[in-house]
């Protein structure tokens, strides 16, 4: 299928939905059903339209991620007798967050490793999910869990050593520290939303979200789980029966959502108690873990079983076939991400989500743009006007047929209807990927 064809196809899908909530928002309940119905059935042809190219769809999106995923383990893996003269990004694991928001600094970090081409060091020293000092279970950190980055290179030193700059010379160093994205000054243009320029046009003919697939792509590099850890997520699977078709629901306290088979993953274990009988009682079936130590943590540490709860939760969401969360959650953004390399239904995952909140987002991007495909006149106050080919800073989607954003041409702030916008995709030359 050529490039116009499978953007048309996708567009028309997210549109179908951009005109449903746009309908939510307006209509009386029991029109709604009929037209739930009828968006249903479109989509159902629309998937069985997308069908026809599946196997080339499939061993493209193979391709691609053989691809990207070599070139990590390349980059990662130098001979060992080189180690000491790599090039080298040194990464510190323990930001001050959560373990969905320290998995994303270290996915910053491998996108600056991989646009510069320097080997990523972590630094996973004390590291608050798994201290690798002491004589617990947990005493191996990261290890306890996922891979090392690097079967060759693990060590961080070098013949010169500065802190990350604009600095001209900077290349010239050997060992580069990195500081969180937000202190980054004078932004490289590869930092999210961009994507490897050299991968662009297979990517964007390819998946309705080519940066989330990027991402997600580092993730699965990054989270490559240890023997011990795919025994656990095993083990857990077979004692939950989790099976598909399943909705995986993250509930990040406060919000509740469900449809008939739920893996359900929250950080509030009272939802058991309470939300999932109301549900169950209208037939739906729950599974997942009701009693989970999922946020004991000792002091600001936390256990090695936390630790695999939390790592558990991300991986069944993203084996779901749908997600339902908030976007403002970083475990949720991480099971998405996670998700679009999860291809054994749908070669396409980037509308498989309900958002109950944001838009997807990377945190620390840079200005995420969309181009105006439609024109359009205010209808009233809130509304602003869009010409073809205005550049529009995009806030977030209302989920009601409009989202929310800054028209970059003509500097008005305010609402317009998603379906006028297409997405701009930003592409950045990427050292790792350049031909040899
Ligand atoms: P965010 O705060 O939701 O953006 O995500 P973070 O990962 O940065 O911090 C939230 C922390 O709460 C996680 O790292 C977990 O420790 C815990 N948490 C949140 N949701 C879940 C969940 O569904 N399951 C488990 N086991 N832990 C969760």
């Amino acid at each position: 299928p050529s490039q116009e064809y499978e953007l048309t196809r996708r567009r028309i899908e997210s549109n179908v939905n951009e005109l449903w909530h746009y309908l939510r928002a307006k209509t009386n309940s029991s029109t709604m059903q009929f037209v739930n119905e009828m968006r249903h059935h479109l989509l159902y042809d629309l998937e069985t339209i997308e069908k026809r190219d599946n196997r080339w769809r499939k061993a493209e999106l193979k391709s691609l991620s053989d691809l990207v995923q070599n070139k990590m383990k390349e980059l990662q893996n130098p001979a060992k007798e080189s180690c000491g003269s790599a090039k080298k990004l040194i990464c510190q694991l323990n930001k001050g967050c959560g373990f969905g928001c320290q998995i994303h600094h270290l996915v910053y970090c491998m996108i600056v490793a991989m646009a510069t081409k320097r080997t990523l060091i972590m630094n996973a020293h004390n590291w608050r999910y798994a201290h690798s000092k002491g004589k617990s279970s947990d005493a191996k950190g990261w290890d306890s869990v996922f891979l090392p980055l690097s079967e060759t290179c693990l060590d961080e030193s070098g013949s010169s050593r500065v802190s990350w700059s604009s600095s001209p010379d900077l290349d010239s160093y050997q060992v580069i520290d990195l500081p969180i994205i937000d202190s980054m000054r004078k932004r490289p243009n590869y930092l999210p939303l961009s994507i490897p320029q050299e991968l662009s046009s297979r990517l964007i003919q390819l998946h309705g979200s080519p940066i989330v697939w990027f991402i997600g792509q580092i993730v699965s590099y990054l989270m490559r789980p240890s023997p011990e850890m795919i025994d656990y997520i095993n083990q857990q699977k077979d004692r939950f029966k989790f099976r598909t078709p399943i909705v995986g629901v993250h509930v990040r306290r406060t919000d509740k959502i469900a449809e008939r088979l739920v893996y359900l993953a929250t950080d509030d274990s009272s939802l058991w108690t309470k939300e999932v009988k109301e549900f169950e009682d209208k037939g739906y079936v729950f599974i997942g873990d009701s009693q989970i130590s999922q946020t004991a943590s000792i002091g600001r540490r936390y256990s090695i079983d936390s630790l695999r709860n939390i790592i558990l939760d991300i991986w069944l969401l993203s084996e779901s076939d749908f997600l339902v969360c908030t976007f403002s959650s970083q475990v949720c953004r991480l099971a998405y991400e996670l998700m679009q390399n999860r291809t054994d239904l749908k070669t396409d995952k980037s509308n498989a989500f309900y958002s109950l909140d944001d838009i997807y987002y990377f945190g620390g991007q840079s200005d995420h743009n969309q181009i105006a495909v439609l024109s359009h006149k205010p209808n009233n106050k809130q509304e602003i006007d869009l010409r073809i080919g205005d550049i529009i800073g995009t806030a977030g989607n209302h989920w009601n047929g409009f989202s929310k954003g800054l028209n970059r041409d003509t500097k008005q702030s305010g609402l317009y209807p998603g379906f006028k916008t297409i997405e701009k995709i930003e592409t950045a030359n990427f050292k790792l990927f350049e031909p040899n």
